[in-house]
């Protein structure tokens, strides 16, 4: 694997429910539902995750971390995000740059957007002018307009060190 560059892209959705925490971007975000899922369910954190793993073409994040897993019960997902950074290093490659939507009814993220760019730039060893995060609504349709889910989608810029 040389090529200079090479993109990557993840998509992730997780179910809002209530009795859950909301973490998203590896924080917690005050609400009274959270999402679903056998980690903590930060679907911005898997979503960067599966685009990491397809700039290097290592499969996905349930390849490496099987939902089935009961270590991975409950894990905080920065913990899978620095092992799925540690193998871009692996294959010679740093982070370029990061650009994530995040598409949920509610809540209002965007106060939330500069903490989740700080947790998420100190684990890709990289600037926070590096980690773009965007949040939109789903304009009230379907499962996430009607707050039952949100999704995120993220791309990825890796590059090839030295
Ligand atoms: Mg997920």
């Amino acid at each position: 694997m040389k090529t200079p560059i090479r993109i990557g892209y993840g998509y992730d959705t997780h179910r809002l429910v209530a009795g859950r925490k909301l973490i998203l971007g590896g924080i917690e975000i005050p609400h009274h539902k959270g999402l679903l899922g056998h980690s903590d369910a930060d679907a911005l954190l898997h979503a960067i995750c599966d685009a990491l793993l397809g700039a290097t073409n290592l499969r996905d994040i349930g390849f490496h971390f099987p939902d089935t897993d009961p270590q991975y019960k409950g894990v905080d997902s920065r913990i899978l995000l620095r092992d799925t950074f540690a193998l871009v290093k692996q294959k010679g490659y740093v982070l370029g740059n990061m650009d994530a939507t995040i598409i949920a009814e509610k809540p209002k993220l965007n106060p939330h957007i500069p903490a989740m760019q700080a947790v998420i730039a100190d684990i890709l060893e990289t600037e926070i002018g590096n980690i773009s995060i965007k949040a939109t609504t789903h304009e009230k349709t379907d499962a996430v307009g009607n707050e039952e889910s949100m999704i995120v989608q993220a791309v990825v810029l890796i590059v090839r060190e030295g």
